[in-house]
């Protein structure tokens, strides 16, 4: 059940993280602050495929 998701900023567009998730427990679209190097501060980054 474990996926693996790409997390982009939603300022930027970036793609900065690559992760793992369990679908059973996060079905939808995941958002999740998170630093941006990109932006230089902390973003919501989204869940991309
Ligand atoms: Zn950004």
């Amino acid at each position: 059940m474990r996926v693996k998701i790409i997390l982009a900023c939603t300022e930027c567009k970036q793609r900065n993280y690559s992760n793992m998730k369990n679908k059973r427990t996060n079905p939808d679209r995941m958002e999740i602050n998170k630093y941006c190097r990109f932006c230089d501060k902390h973003t919501l980054h989204r869940e991309t495929r």
